[in-house]
């Protein structure tokens, strides 16, 4: 058979949390919590089964949960979402950004992505018959050239995808990216895909500059969230996209032969435990920190890092430690030292000679501690 996708292999991140558990590594690759959400929520779950909510949702999702949704928005980027028509409940945000790809990405189309980029998007596009066309971005602040952009941005570009905050550099966008990011799409026609999965872990007094709070921006855009981030349950697989009315009847033609639709009494239970903010007000105080302790534990190690701005990823470079490729020190990490990373190769097209692993701190201070003394020792 020929392969859709000759150039893949199985992701750096299976193939890590893999090789961390034949290793008996601590495990600090995946970006996954562990700990778990409140008893609450699985309480809401086991109750909405229970009482008999586990037939097919509507296409688009829960009403309850869809209205919950808008409200959030609504308060937290002050824009009015019509939840019949401008969500989808999906199965994960990377079901969502690989509808959004294929609805949007005709064959020939090009599709900027900035470098290093979450390795989700490169293959979706590819599936679309899309071209990519990546733009680097450079260690230690990884800004966003615009010039470059606006260079690299013809006739046939169809699609630009920003990812804020950045998995896996922290990146956050700014609100001068987003001014740079307007004037691109008020001078051309193209379209707009803003992974947004991180939106409540931005640190250091910074907010979170979401596309929905722009109307130039939201009328060229689909954004994609997702409840694993938010609650510590990565192996739910809920998340949503939102987006304008056109956009979005098209993207829930694409959703409804993809999935149908999404787990039923989950999206009840999220419905309920979504409307406290307090489920999910406090999370850029608390990975904070997570963030600042791990980093207090590694001031003495060889490693060099800048905090990070987001996400519950942080990058560290081991230039100071070792000559080895990124992929060889991640692998020596984990076989010889007991401690499991991510390195920043496969976020790129080809390997790079940057000396860049990541680590995810969302993890209890006891891991981090025994991480941080394995970490301290090389
Ligand atoms: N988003 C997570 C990470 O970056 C994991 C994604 C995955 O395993 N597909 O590590």
């Amino acid at each position: 058979m020929r392969s859709k996708l000759p150039k893949s292999n199985t992701t750096i991140f299976a193939t890590m949390s893999d090789l961390a558990k034949r290793c008996n590594a601590i495990n600090l690759s995946q970006g996954f919590p562990n700990y778990s959400s409140q008893p609450k929520l699985f309480d809401l779950v086991n109750r909405y089964m229970h009482e008999g909510f586990n037939q097919y949702a509507p296409l688009n999702g829960v009403e309850t949960l869809r209205q919950v949704i808008a409200q959030k928005i609504g308060k937290l980027y002050q824009r009015k979402i019509d939840i019949d028509k401008e969500i989808c409940i999906t199965a994960g945000a990377t079901q969502a950004v690989y509808t959004a790809i294929q609805m949007m990405v005709h064959p020939g189309d090009e599709v900027i992505i900035f470098d290093p980029a979450f390795d989700i998007y490169a293959p979706a596009v590819k599936m679309a018959g899309g071209k990519i066309v990546r733009i680097p971005t450079h260690y230690p602040n990884f800004d966003i050239d615009w010039d470059r952009v606006n260079d690299a941005i013809n006739s046939k570009t169809q699609l630009i995808i920003i990812n804020s905050p950045n998995n896996p550099t922290g990146k956050t966008l700014s609100p001068d990216d987003i001014l740079a990011l307007e004037l691109i799409v008020k001078q051309n026609d193209l379209f707009i895909l803003s992974d947004e999965v991180y939106e409540h872990m931005v640190f250091d007094g910074r907010k979170h500059h979401s596309i929905l709070s722009s109307s130039i921006l939201y009328n060229r855009s689909i954004v994609t969230f997702s409840f694993g981030k938010t609650f510590h349950n990565t192996g739910w697989k809920v998340g949503y996209a939102v987006g304008p009315d056109y956009l979005m009847s098209e993207f829930k033609k694409l959703h409804q032969f993809i999935v149908f639709s999404v787990n039923t009494p989950v999206q009840y239970a999220l419905a309920d435990y979504l409307l406290e903010e307090k489920h999910y007000n406090h999370l850029s105080e608390d990975y904070q920190t997570k963030r600042d302790q791990f980093l207090d534990l590694l001031q003495d190690t060889r490693f060099r890092f800048l905090p990070t701005n987001g996400t519950y990823f942080q990058l560290l470079d081991y230039a100071e430690i070792s000559n080895l490729s990124d992929m060889e020190f991640a692998i020596e990490l984990t076989q010889k030292h007991g401690i499991a990373t991510i390195p920043l190769s496969p976020f790129y097209e080809k390997p790079t000679e940057q000396k860049l692993i990541r680590v995810c701190f969302a993890k209890t201070p006891d891991v981090l501690i025994a991480a941080a003394e394995k970490l301290c020792k090389i």
